[in-house]
């Protein structure tokens, strides 16, 4: 039997993580059904979801398997079902007309559509936040993804605190300290992104869809 005193002395960095775990498997599981329903495998339904953000360009296998962490051989297995369903297309690349461009059929849009709701389920359980405990939590989260990146554990975003334009804690204003150098704008933490279509990297200059 474990002593009580051991498990009030754990950690609160080790409960986070017990509770992010939970939220993962709630979130795998809810994937699992909505892949099901759109007869789509969970990998799939990830590449439709993460290309409705390049609609107009399209993106090379390469930052498909960068953008879902999987191997190359992976991701080209589940482009060519979604070759075979209709849902995605394969095209020379405007840029590089050696290069393969995967971009979605307008039926692929409207099923990447329905795979991006696959996380709504925890709408309801962020908006029980109050909107200071929102600010909080997703600044942690944050900085939790960009340390996350910078170990290499998880794909490059497109987000505000590796972002050539952005310039932190600039003004006092607590609720809009930061900057944004592409708009000229002041924004706060609540307004930090993390799929913003203009991130340029602040270590290379590039973009991560590119
Ligand atoms: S361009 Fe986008 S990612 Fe970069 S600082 Fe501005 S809002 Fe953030």
């Amino acid at each position: 039997m474990h002593n009580p005193f051991d498990i009030l002395n754990q950690p609160i960095s080790q409960r986070m993580i017990t509770g992010l775990a939970k939220i993962c498997t709630a979130l795998r599981s809810q994937a699992w059904q909505g892949a099901e329903s759109q007869g789509l495998s969970p990998t799939q339904g990830r590449i439709l979801a993460l290309l409705q953000s390049e609609t107009e360009t399209g993106m090379r296998l390469s930052a498909i398997a960068a953008g879902l962490a999987t191997t190359p051989a992976t991701a080209s297995d589940a482009v060519s079902s979604l070759v075979k369903k209709g849902l995605v297309s394969r095209d020379r690349a405007a840029d590089d007309r050696r290069a393969i461009s995967i971009r979605l059929t307008p039926e692929g849009l409207h099923q990447a559509k329905q795979a991006a709701s696959w996380p709504d389920f925890l709408l309801d359980a962020v908006e029980a936040l109050s909107p200071e405990e929102q600010t909080v939590f997703f600044k942690g989260l944050t900085t939790i993804i960009q340390t996350l990146q910078e170990l290499n554990k998880i794909p490059v975003s497109k987000m505000c605190l590796t972002c050539h334009y952005f310039a932190p804690h600039v003004y006092d204003d607590p609720r809009r300290p930061h900057h944004c150098n592409l708009v000229n704008a002041p924004f706060g933490d609540r307004d930090l992104r993390l799929d913003c279509p203009e991130h340029l990297s602040a270590i290379d200059g590039s973009n991560p869809a590119s």
